[in-house]
Protein backbone atom coordinates (compact mmCIF):
# COMPACT_ATOMS: atom_id res chain seq x y z
CA UNK A 1 0.00 0.00 0.00
CA UNK A 2 2.82 2.36 0.13
CA UNK A 3 3.84 3.55 -2.87
CA UNK A 4 6.89 2.05 -4.36
CA UNK A 5 9.13 2.12 -6.57
CA UNK A 6 8.91 -0.15 -10.06
CA UNK A 7 11.97 1.74 -11.64
CA UNK A 8 14.07 0.02 -9.53
CA UNK A 9 13.08 -3.29 -10.95
CA UNK A 10 15.44 -4.95 -13.67
CA UNK A 11 12.98 -6.43 -15.55
CA UNK A 12 16.18 -8.32 -17.91
CA UNK A 13 16.16 -10.89 -14.88
CA UNK A 14 14.31 -13.83 -14.09
CA UNK A 15 11.27 -13.24 -11.64
CA UNK A 16 12.05 -13.22 -8.02
CA UNK A 17 10.56 -16.56 -5.98
CA UNK A 18 9.30 -14.84 -3.15
CA UNK A 19 6.23 -12.73 -2.31
CA UNK A 20 6.26 -9.18 -2.49
CA UNK A 21 8.40 -9.02 -4.76
CA UNK A 22 7.34 -12.00 -6.86
CA UNK A 23 4.25 -9.76 -7.46
CA UNK A 24 5.97 -6.07 -7.82
CA UNK A 25 8.40 -7.68 -10.37
CA UNK A 26 4.83 -8.33 -12.77
CA UNK A 27 3.52 -5.39 -11.78
CA UNK A 28 6.60 -3.41 -13.36
CA UNK A 29 6.72 -4.92 -15.89
CA UNK A 30 2.97 -4.53 -16.73
CA UNK A 31 3.75 -1.45 -16.36
CA UNK A 32 6.46 -0.88 -19.28
CA UNK A 33 3.51 -3.11 -21.43
CA UNK A 34 0.73 -0.61 -20.55
CA UNK A 35 2.91 2.61 -21.38
CA UNK A 36 3.75 1.24 -24.51
CA UNK A 37 0.11 0.62 -25.48
CA UNK A 38 -0.53 3.90 -24.34
CA UNK A 39 1.94 5.49 -26.84
CA UNK A 40 0.55 3.71 -29.48
CA UNK A 41 -3.06 4.59 -28.99
CA UNK A 42 -2.36 7.92 -28.14
CA UNK A 43 -4.43 7.52 -24.75
CA UNK A 44 -4.45 6.04 -21.07
CA UNK A 45 -5.33 2.58 -20.66
CA UNK A 46 -8.55 1.99 -18.38
CA UNK A 47 -10.12 -0.83 -16.73
CA UNK A 48 -13.55 -1.41 -14.66
CA UNK A 49 -14.01 -3.62 -12.14
CA UNK A 50 -17.00 -5.19 -10.99
CA UNK A 51 -17.82 -6.41 -7.53
CA UNK A 52 -20.60 -8.58 -6.79
CA UNK A 53 -20.96 -9.53 -2.86
CA UNK A 54 -19.96 -8.97 0.24
CA UNK A 55 -18.11 -6.13 2.20
CA UNK A 56 -14.96 -8.31 2.32
CA UNK A 57 -15.26 -9.00 -1.49
CA UNK A 58 -15.26 -5.28 -1.69
CA UNK A 59 -12.09 -5.04 -0.48
CA UNK A 60 -10.51 -7.21 -2.08
CA UNK A 61 -11.52 -5.45 -5.56
CA UNK A 62 -9.55 -2.09 -3.69
CA UNK A 63 -6.67 -4.37 -3.30
CA UNK A 64 -7.05 -5.76 -7.34
CA UNK A 65 -7.74 -2.35 -8.60
CA UNK A 66 -4.76 -1.06 -6.15
CA UNK A 67 -2.75 -3.62 -8.54
CA UNK A 68 -4.32 -2.03 -11.58
CA UNK A 69 -3.58 1.22 -11.25
CA UNK A 70 -0.15 0.63 -10.07
CA UNK A 71 0.31 -1.72 -13.34
CA UNK A 72 -0.60 1.97 -15.17
CA UNK A 73 -4.06 1.21 -15.37
CA UNK A 74 -6.65 4.36 -15.21
CA UNK A 75 -10.08 3.87 -13.99
CA UNK A 76 -12.89 3.12 -16.56
CA UNK A 77 -16.61 4.23 -16.35
CA UNK A 78 -18.13 0.98 -17.88
CA UNK A 79 -17.34 -2.00 -19.56
CA UNK A 80 -16.01 -0.51 -22.88
CA UNK A 81 -12.81 -0.51 -20.82
CA UNK A 82 -9.62 -1.82 -21.83
CA UNK A 83 -9.88 -4.50 -19.43
CA UNK A 84 -12.66 -5.32 -17.01
CA UNK A 85 -12.26 -7.86 -14.41
CA UNK A 86 -15.26 -9.37 -12.76
CA UNK A 87 -14.80 -10.78 -8.71
CA UNK A 88 -17.48 -12.76 -8.26
CA UNK A 89 -19.35 -14.33 -5.13
CA UNK A 90 -21.08 -17.73 -5.24
CA UNK A 91 -23.31 -17.44 -1.40
CA UNK A 92 -26.21 -17.45 -3.14
CA UNK A 93 -27.26 -18.93 -6.92
CA UNK A 94 -28.40 -15.32 -8.16
CA UNK A 95 -25.01 -14.38 -8.13
CA UNK A 96 -23.51 -17.29 -10.47
CA UNK A 97 -26.49 -16.01 -12.54
CA UNK A 98 -25.87 -12.20 -12.65
CA UNK A 99 -22.19 -13.42 -13.43
CA UNK A 100 -23.08 -15.34 -16.43
CA UNK A 101 -25.72 -12.61 -17.60
CA UNK A 102 -22.65 -10.46 -17.40
CA UNK A 103 -19.98 -12.47 -19.23
CA UNK A 104 -22.81 -12.57 -22.13
CA UNK A 105 -23.36 -9.24 -22.91
CA UNK A 106 -19.24 -8.28 -22.32
CA UNK A 107 -18.38 -10.78 -25.02
CA UNK A 108 -20.13 -8.57 -27.83
CA UNK A 109 -18.14 -5.41 -26.72
CA UNK A 110 -15.39 -7.54 -27.21
CA UNK A 111 -16.37 -8.73 -30.58
CA UNK A 112 -16.43 -5.57 -31.26
CA UNK A 113 -13.14 -4.99 -29.60
CA UNK A 114 -11.02 -7.92 -29.88
CA UNK A 115 -7.79 -6.08 -27.86
CA UNK A 116 -9.77 -6.17 -24.64
CA UNK A 117 -9.14 -8.28 -21.96
CA UNK A 118 -11.41 -9.99 -19.42
CA UNK A 119 -10.35 -11.43 -16.32
CA UNK A 120 -12.55 -13.20 -13.63
CA UNK A 121 -11.75 -13.87 -10.03
CA UNK A 122 -13.23 -14.68 -7.01
CA UNK A 123 -15.14 -16.78 -4.76
CA UNK A 124 -16.94 -18.46 -7.55
CA UNK A 125 -13.73 -19.29 -9.02
CA UNK A 126 -13.17 -21.95 -6.86
CA UNK A 127 -16.03 -24.14 -8.53
CA UNK A 128 -14.86 -27.11 -10.38
CA UNK A 129 -18.01 -26.73 -12.53
CA UNK A 130 -17.50 -22.89 -13.10
CA UNK A 131 -14.14 -23.57 -14.04
CA UNK A 132 -15.59 -26.56 -16.78
CA UNK A 133 -17.86 -24.16 -17.80
CA UNK A 134 -16.00 -20.99 -18.51
CA UNK A 135 -13.26 -23.08 -20.66
CA UNK A 136 -16.29 -24.34 -22.86
CA UNK A 137 -18.71 -21.98 -23.40
CA UNK A 138 -16.84 -18.46 -22.46
CA UNK A 139 -13.74 -19.15 -24.24
CA UNK A 140 -13.10 -15.03 -24.58
CA UNK A 141 -12.21 -14.66 -21.23
CA UNK A 142 -8.52 -13.79 -21.09
CA UNK A 143 -7.90 -14.37 -17.23
CA UNK A 144 -9.27 -16.75 -14.70
CA UNK A 145 -7.67 -16.58 -10.94
CA UNK A 146 -8.97 -18.15 -7.54
CA UNK A 147 -10.38 -16.40 -4.75
CA UNK A 148 -7.62 -17.90 -2.69
CA UNK A 149 -4.62 -16.56 -5.12
CA UNK A 150 -6.31 -13.27 -6.33
CA UNK A 151 -2.73 -11.10 -5.14
CA UNK A 152 -1.54 -12.84 -8.38
CA UNK A 153 -3.29 -10.61 -10.62
CA UNK A 154 -0.42 -8.97 -12.25
CA UNK A 155 1.10 -12.21 -12.87
CA UNK A 156 -1.69 -13.78 -14.12
CA UNK A 157 -1.86 -11.15 -16.31
CA UNK A 158 1.73 -10.75 -17.73
CA UNK A 159 1.28 -14.59 -18.98
CA UNK A 160 -2.14 -13.99 -20.92
CA UNK A 161 -0.03 -11.04 -22.77
CA UNK A 162 2.68 -13.61 -23.40
CA UNK A 163 1.17 -16.66 -24.45
CA UNK A 164 -1.69 -15.66 -26.42
CA UNK A 165 -4.55 -17.49 -25.18
CA UNK A 166 -6.88 -18.40 -22.12
CA UNK A 167 -4.69 -18.15 -18.49
CA UNK A 168 -6.57 -20.24 -15.73
CA UNK A 169 -4.94 -20.62 -12.17
CA UNK A 170 -6.93 -21.58 -9.62
CA UNK A 171 -5.22 -22.81 -5.79
CA UNK A 172 -7.30 -24.62 -2.86
CA UNK A 173 -6.64 -25.26 1.16
CA UNK A 174 -5.46 -22.07 3.09
CA UNK A 175 -5.13 -18.70 1.74
CA UNK A 176 -1.59 -17.57 1.53
CA UNK A 177 -1.06 -13.77 3.56
CA UNK A 178 0.95 -11.88 1.20
CA UNK A 179 1.40 -8.20 3.15
CA UNK A 180 2.76 -4.84 1.33
CA UNK A 181 0.97 -5.33 -2.21
CA UNK A 182 -0.94 -1.86 -3.00
CA UNK A 183 -4.56 -1.17 -2.65
CA UNK A 184 -6.74 1.62 -3.59
CA UNK A 185 -9.35 3.07 -1.85
CA UNK A 186 -13.02 3.68 -3.16
CA UNK A 187 -13.24 6.31 -0.16
CA UNK A 188 -10.74 8.92 1.32
CA UNK A 189 -11.82 8.93 5.01
CA UNK A 190 -12.95 4.57 5.76
CA UNK A 191 -11.66 1.72 4.84
CA UNK A 192 -11.86 -1.94 5.31
CA UNK A 193 -8.64 -4.17 6.57
CA UNK A 194 -8.78 -7.66 6.65
CA UNK A 195 -7.98 -9.40 9.58
CA UNK A 196 -8.58 -12.98 8.67
CA UNK A 197 -9.31 -15.02 5.15
CA UNK A 198 -11.67 -18.01 5.11
CA UNK A 199 -14.12 -19.91 7.55
CA UNK A 200 -13.95 -23.38 9.49
CA UNK A 201 -17.67 -23.07 10.44
CA UNK A 202 -19.27 -25.41 7.83
CA UNK A 203 -22.68 -24.27 8.50
CA UNK A 204 -24.51 -26.69 6.71
CA UNK A 205 -26.33 -24.60 3.90
CA UNK A 206 -22.78 -22.17 3.19
CA UNK A 207 -20.79 -22.69 0.26
CA UNK A 208 -18.00 -20.21 1.91
CA UNK A 209 -15.87 -22.31 3.38
CA UNK A 210 -15.17 -24.20 0.55
CA UNK A 211 -14.10 -21.49 -1.62
CA UNK A 212 -12.34 -19.17 0.71
CA UNK A 213 -10.36 -21.87 2.57
CA UNK A 214 -9.44 -22.32 6.25
CA UNK A 215 -9.68 -19.91 8.62
CA UNK A 216 -6.26 -18.55 8.82
CA UNK A 217 -5.43 -14.98 10.83
CA UNK A 218 -2.94 -12.02 9.93
CA UNK A 219 -0.73 -11.10 12.49
CA UNK A 220 -1.52 -8.42 14.53
CA UNK A 221 1.77 -6.23 14.00
CA UNK A 222 0.66 -6.50 10.36
CA UNK A 223 -2.99 -5.29 11.15
CA UNK A 224 -1.77 -2.66 13.25
CA UNK A 225 0.61 -1.18 10.72
CA UNK A 226 -1.76 -1.41 8.09
CA UNK A 227 -4.63 0.38 10.06
CA UNK A 228 -1.51 3.24 11.39
CA UNK A 229 -0.88 4.02 7.57
CA UNK A 230 -4.24 4.33 6.71
CA UNK A 231 -4.94 6.97 9.55
CA UNK A 232 -1.88 8.77 9.06
CA UNK A 233 -3.65 9.57 4.91
CA UNK A 234 -6.21 10.36 6.21
CA UNK A 235 -8.77 7.38 7.35
CA UNK A 236 -11.44 8.20 10.54
CA UNK A 237 -12.79 4.96 9.99
CA UNK A 238 -11.65 0.85 9.64
CA UNK A 239 -14.15 -1.75 9.54
CA UNK A 240 -12.29 -5.33 10.34
CA UNK A 241 -13.08 -7.69 8.04
CA UNK A 242 -13.31 -11.71 8.67
CA UNK A 243 -16.08 -14.21 8.63
CA UNK A 244 -16.48 -14.51 11.81
CA UNK A 245 -13.82 -12.00 13.57
CA UNK A 246 -15.04 -13.59 17.07
CA UNK A 247 -12.59 -16.51 16.51
CA UNK A 248 -9.47 -14.28 15.40
CA UNK A 249 -6.02 -14.88 16.44
CA UNK A 250 -6.24 -18.84 17.41
CA UNK A 251 -4.78 -20.27 15.03
CA UNK A 252 -1.52 -17.76 15.48
CA UNK A 253 1.98 -18.85 16.64
CA UNK A 254 1.26 -16.64 19.59
CA UNK A 255 -2.55 -16.72 19.73
CA UNK A 256 -4.53 -13.78 20.64
CA UNK A 257 -8.50 -12.76 21.15
CA UNK A 258 -10.45 -10.45 19.06
CA UNK A 259 -11.00 -8.21 22.20
CA UNK A 260 -7.03 -8.07 22.43
CA UNK A 261 -7.12 -6.58 18.56
CA UNK A 262 -9.55 -4.24 19.37
CA UNK A 263 -8.30 -2.76 22.44
CA UNK A 264 -4.73 -2.53 20.66
CA UNK A 265 -6.93 -1.41 17.36
CA UNK A 266 -8.34 1.33 19.69
CA UNK A 267 -5.31 3.00 21.27
CA UNK A 268 -4.58 4.63 17.45
CA UNK A 269 -4.05 8.22 17.57
CA UNK A 270 -6.55 9.69 15.13
CA UNK A 271 -8.47 6.77 14.40
CA UNK A 272 -12.55 7.93 15.16
CA UNK A 273 -14.63 4.69 14.86
CA UNK A 274 -14.04 1.01 14.41
CA UNK A 275 -16.27 -1.48 12.57
CA UNK A 276 -16.23 -5.01 12.54
CA UNK A 277 -17.69 -7.84 10.63
CA UNK A 278 -19.25 -10.46 10.89
CA UNK A 279 -19.13 -11.82 14.32
CA UNK A 280 -20.47 -15.78 15.14
CA UNK A 281 -23.01 -15.77 17.86
CA UNK A 282 -21.28 -19.16 19.16
CA UNK A 283 -17.84 -17.36 19.95
CA UNK A 284 -19.04 -14.09 21.46
CA UNK A 285 -17.22 -13.48 24.95
CA UNK A 286 -18.33 -11.93 27.25
CA UNK A 287 -14.61 -9.98 27.13
CA UNK A 288 -15.76 -8.50 23.93
CA UNK A 289 -18.81 -6.96 25.34
CA UNK A 290 -16.68 -5.06 28.09
CA UNK A 291 -14.16 -4.07 25.31
CA UNK A 292 -17.21 -2.71 23.54
CA UNK A 293 -18.97 -1.42 26.59
CA UNK A 294 -15.33 0.66 27.70
CA UNK A 295 -14.82 1.61 23.95
CA UNK A 296 -15.17 5.09 22.72
CA UNK A 297 -14.33 4.18 19.34
CA UNK A 298 -16.35 0.67 18.11
CA UNK A 299 -19.50 1.49 16.74
CA UNK A 300 -22.26 1.02 18.35
CA UNK A 301 -23.11 -1.86 16.03
CA UNK A 302 -23.19 -5.85 15.80
CA UNK A 303 -24.00 -7.45 13.24
CA UNK A 304 -25.14 -10.84 14.50
CA UNK A 305 -26.57 -13.17 12.11
CA UNK A 306 -29.13 -15.42 13.18
CA UNK A 307 -30.04 -17.17 10.07
CA UNK A 308 -33.27 -19.04 12.32
CA UNK A 309 -35.18 -18.70 15.46
CA UNK A 310 -35.56 -22.81 15.94
CA UNK A 311 -33.15 -24.63 17.90
CA UNK A 312 -33.96 -27.80 15.56
CA UNK A 313 -32.90 -26.38 12.12
CA UNK A 314 -29.94 -24.08 13.98
CA UNK A 315 -28.60 -27.55 14.78
CA UNK A 316 -28.92 -28.80 11.52
CA UNK A 317 -27.34 -25.83 10.16
CA UNK A 318 -24.82 -26.87 12.56
CA UNK A 319 -24.22 -23.27 13.84
CA UNK A 320 -23.76 -24.34 17.40
CA UNK A 321 -25.80 -22.25 19.51
CA UNK A 322 -29.88 -22.68 20.24
CA UNK A 323 -32.62 -20.05 20.28
CA UNK A 324 -32.49 -19.35 23.91
CA UNK A 325 -28.38 -19.45 23.97
CA UNK A 326 -28.99 -16.32 21.19
CA UNK A 327 -31.96 -14.50 23.18
CA UNK A 328 -29.70 -14.15 26.68
CA UNK A 329 -26.75 -13.18 23.99
CA UNK A 330 -28.69 -10.46 22.75
CA UNK A 331 -30.29 -9.86 25.66
CA UNK A 332 -27.13 -9.07 27.34
CA UNK A 333 -25.64 -7.24 24.90
CA UNK A 334 -28.91 -4.36 25.19
CA UNK A 335 -28.47 -4.26 28.87
CA UNK A 336 -24.71 -4.03 28.62
CA UNK A 337 -25.09 -1.53 25.57
CA UNK A 338 -28.41 0.21 25.29
CA UNK A 339 -27.40 2.06 22.63
CA UNK A 340 -26.29 -0.83 20.66
CA UNK A 341 -28.18 -1.33 17.19
CA UNK A 342 -28.01 -5.09 16.51
CA UNK A 343 -28.69 -6.34 13.00
CA UNK A 344 -28.94 -9.70 11.12
CA UNK A 345 -29.22 -12.14 8.66
CA UNK A 346 -31.93 -14.72 8.66
CA UNK A 347 -32.11 -17.78 6.27
CA UNK A 348 -36.22 -18.51 5.36
CA UNK A 349 -36.83 -21.51 3.39
CA UNK A 350 -33.68 -23.66 4.66
CA UNK A 351 -35.14 -27.87 3.96
CA UNK A 352 -37.36 -29.19 6.04
CA UNK A 353 -38.38 -25.58 7.98
CA UNK A 354 -41.93 -25.82 9.32
CA UNK A 355 -44.47 -23.43 9.66
CA UNK A 356 -43.67 -23.69 13.58
CA UNK A 357 -39.80 -23.88 12.64
CA UNK A 358 -40.79 -20.38 10.73
CA UNK A 359 -42.90 -19.00 13.68
CA UNK A 360 -39.37 -19.00 16.15
CA UNK A 361 -37.89 -17.19 14.17
CA UNK A 362 -40.41 -15.02 14.01
CA UNK A 363 -40.09 -15.20 17.87
CA UNK A 364 -36.73 -13.81 18.17
CA UNK A 365 -37.11 -11.14 15.54
CA UNK A 366 -39.98 -10.08 17.56
CA UNK A 367 -37.82 -10.38 20.72
CA UNK A 368 -34.62 -8.74 19.50
CA UNK A 369 -36.24 -6.27 18.27
CA UNK A 370 -33.57 -5.92 15.44
CA UNK A 371 -32.55 -2.79 13.83
CA UNK A 372 -32.32 -3.88 10.45
CA UNK A 373 -31.72 -7.56 9.00
CA UNK A 374 -30.83 -8.91 5.65
CA UNK A 375 -33.10 -11.39 4.98
CA UNK A 376 -32.20 -14.42 2.54
CA UNK A 377 -34.63 -17.11 0.61
CA UNK A 378 -32.22 -20.35 1.06
CA UNK A 379 -30.45 -20.83 -1.81
CA UNK A 380 -29.25 -24.63 -2.78
CA UNK A 381 -25.79 -24.55 -3.26
CA UNK A 382 -24.47 -28.23 -4.22
CA UNK A 383 -21.24 -29.47 -2.67
CA UNK A 384 -22.91 -28.55 0.48
CA UNK A 385 -24.60 -30.57 2.97
CA UNK A 386 -27.90 -28.79 3.12
CA UNK A 387 -28.03 -29.70 -0.69
CA UNK A 388 -28.48 -33.25 -0.53
CA UNK A 389 -31.75 -32.88 2.27
CA UNK A 390 -34.86 -34.54 1.45
CA UNK A 391 -37.50 -32.01 2.09
CA UNK A 392 -36.43 -28.89 0.24
CA UNK A 393 -39.52 -26.18 0.79
CA UNK A 394 -41.74 -25.13 -2.21
CA UNK A 395 -41.31 -21.85 -3.64
CA UNK A 396 -44.91 -20.89 -2.83
CA UNK A 397 -44.22 -21.50 0.95
CA UNK A 398 -41.04 -19.70 1.20
CA UNK A 399 -42.15 -16.41 -0.51
CA UNK A 400 -45.61 -16.74 1.89
CA UNK A 401 -42.59 -16.96 5.10
CA UNK A 402 -40.26 -14.47 3.24
CA UNK A 403 -42.72 -11.78 2.79
CA UNK A 404 -44.26 -12.32 6.06
CA UNK A 405 -40.58 -11.91 7.91
CA UNK A 406 -39.95 -8.83 6.17
CA UNK A 407 -42.83 -6.85 7.32
CA UNK A 408 -41.64 -7.94 10.66
CA UNK A 409 -38.49 -7.12 10.06
CA UNK A 410 -39.33 -3.22 8.45
CA UNK A 411 -41.76 -2.74 11.58
CA UNK A 412 -39.45 -3.04 14.30
CA UNK A 413 -36.76 -1.29 11.95
CA UNK A 414 -38.72 1.97 11.93
CA UNK A 415 -39.84 1.37 15.55
CA UNK A 416 -36.19 1.39 16.36
CA UNK A 417 -35.15 4.17 14.12
CA UNK A 418 -37.96 6.54 15.73
CA UNK A 419 -35.81 5.82 19.46
CA UNK A 420 -33.45 8.31 18.25
CA UNK A 421 -35.70 10.93 16.49
CA UNK A 422 -35.06 14.36 18.09
CA UNK A 423 -31.69 13.31 19.56
CA UNK A 424 -28.38 15.11 18.15
CA UNK A 425 -25.43 12.11 17.33
CA UNK A 426 -21.91 12.24 15.20
CA UNK A 427 -22.35 12.11 11.66
CA UNK A 428 -19.59 10.37 9.49
CA UNK A 429 -20.52 12.38 6.48
CA UNK A 430 -19.77 9.94 3.50
CA UNK A 431 -21.04 11.75 0.14
CA UNK A 432 -23.19 14.27 -1.65
CA UNK A 433 -27.02 13.01 -1.66
CA UNK A 434 -27.92 10.79 -5.01
CA UNK A 435 -31.54 12.33 -4.63
CA UNK A 436 -31.56 15.83 -3.27
CA UNK A 437 -29.51 18.64 -4.83
CA UNK A 438 -27.67 20.23 -1.87
CA UNK A 439 -27.55 17.77 0.94
CA UNK A 440 -25.45 15.22 1.49
CA UNK A 441 -25.35 11.63 3.27
CA UNK A 442 -23.50 10.28 6.92
CA UNK A 443 -23.62 7.64 8.94
CA UNK A 444 -24.17 7.57 12.46
CA UNK A 445 -21.90 5.15 14.86
CA UNK A 446 -25.06 2.48 15.03
CA UNK A 447 -24.62 2.77 11.14
CA UNK A 448 -27.71 4.37 10.28
CA UNK A 449 -28.13 6.64 7.29
CA UNK A 450 -28.94 10.37 7.58
CA UNK A 451 -29.67 12.98 5.25
CA UNK A 452 -29.15 16.88 5.52
CA UNK A 453 -28.51 20.08 3.45
CA UNK A 454 -24.42 20.60 3.82
CA UNK A 455 -21.89 20.84 1.30
CA UNK A 456 -19.36 18.33 -0.60
CA UNK A 457 -16.29 19.58 1.33
CA UNK A 458 -17.89 17.96 4.41
CA UNK A 459 -17.60 15.11 3.25
CA UNK A 460 -14.84 13.07 5.37
CA UNK A 461 -15.47 15.35 8.36
CA UNK A 462 -17.44 13.83 11.11
CA UNK A 463 -20.33 16.91 12.36
CA UNK A 464 -23.17 17.03 15.10
CA UNK A 465 -26.52 16.87 13.41
CA UNK A 466 -29.77 16.92 14.80
CA UNK A 467 -32.36 14.11 13.82
CA UNK A 468 -35.61 15.88 12.82
CA UNK A 469 -37.42 12.67 11.12
CA UNK A 470 -37.14 9.12 11.44
CA UNK A 471 -38.32 7.63 7.71
CA UNK A 472 -38.33 4.27 8.41
CA UNK A 473 -34.59 3.25 8.16
CA UNK A 474 -33.46 6.52 8.06
CA UNK A 475 -33.40 9.70 9.33
CA UNK A 476 -33.94 13.48 7.42
CA UNK A 477 -31.56 15.83 9.99
CA UNK A 478 -30.29 19.26 10.11
CA UNK A 479 -26.56 19.73 10.77
CA UNK A 480 -25.73 22.17 13.89
CA UNK A 481 -23.48 24.66 13.49
N1 LIG B 1 -19.65 -15.39 7.86
C1 LIG B 1 -20.86 -14.71 7.95
C2 LIG B 1 -21.76 -14.83 6.76
C3 LIG B 1 -21.24 -14.88 5.38
S1 LIG B 1 -22.43 -15.25 4.17
C4 LIG B 1 -21.63 -15.29 9.13
O1 LIG B 1 -21.52 -16.43 9.46
O2 LIG B 1 -22.39 -14.55 9.66
C5 LIG B 1 -23.62 -13.98 4.44
C6 LIG B 1 -24.99 -14.49 4.70
O3 LIG B 1 -25.48 -15.17 3.55
C7 LIG B 1 -25.14 -15.51 5.81
O4 LIG B 1 -25.20 -14.94 7.07
C8 LIG B 1 -26.41 -16.23 5.45
O5 LIG B 1 -27.53 -15.61 6.05
C9 LIG B 1 -26.50 -16.05 3.95
N2 LIG B 1 -26.30 -17.34 3.27
C10 LIG B 1 -25.19 -18.12 3.29
N3 LIG B 1 -25.42 -19.24 2.57
C11 LIG B 1 -26.70 -19.15 2.10
C12 LIG B 1 -27.52 -20.00 1.31
N4 LIG B 1 -27.08 -21.16 0.86
N5 LIG B 1 -28.77 -19.59 1.02
C13 LIG B 1 -29.22 -18.40 1.47
N6 LIG B 1 -28.50 -17.57 2.23
C14 LIG B 1 -27.25 -17.94 2.55
FE1 LIG C 1 -20.79 -19.51 6.06
FE2 LIG C 1 -21.21 -20.20 8.57
FE3 LIG C 1 -18.72 -19.59 7.74
FE4 LIG C 1 -20.56 -17.67 7.97
S1 LIG C 1 -19.72 -18.91 9.63
S2 LIG C 1 -19.17 -18.00 6.27
S3 LIG C 1 -22.42 -18.73 7.36
S4 LIG C 1 -19.95 -21.33 7.10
Amino acid sequence: MTAFNYDSIDLAALPPETEPARQRYFIARLRHWTKKRREALGRPLTCFVTTFGCQMNAHESEKLLGILRDAGFEEGRDETADLVLYNTCTVRENADLRVYGRLGRVSTIKKKNPDMMIAICGCMMQEEHVIEKIRKSYPFVDVVLGHINNYRLAELLAERIDCGHQVIDIENGRRRIVEDLPAERKYSFKSGVNIMFGCNNFCSYCIVPYVTGRETSREMKDILNECRLLVKNGVKEIMLLGQNVNSYGKTLANPITFAELLKEVEKIDGLERIRFMTSHPKDLSDELIEVMKNSGKICRHLHLPLQSGSSRILKIMNRHYDKEQYLELARKIRQEIPDMAITTDIIVGFPGETEEDFLETMDVVEKVQYDSAFTFIYSKRSGTPAAKMEDQIPADVIKDRFDRLLALVQANAAKRCELLQGTDQKVLVEEEDDHMYGYVTGRLSNNSVVHFEGSKDLIGSIVPVHLDEARGFYYMGTMIR
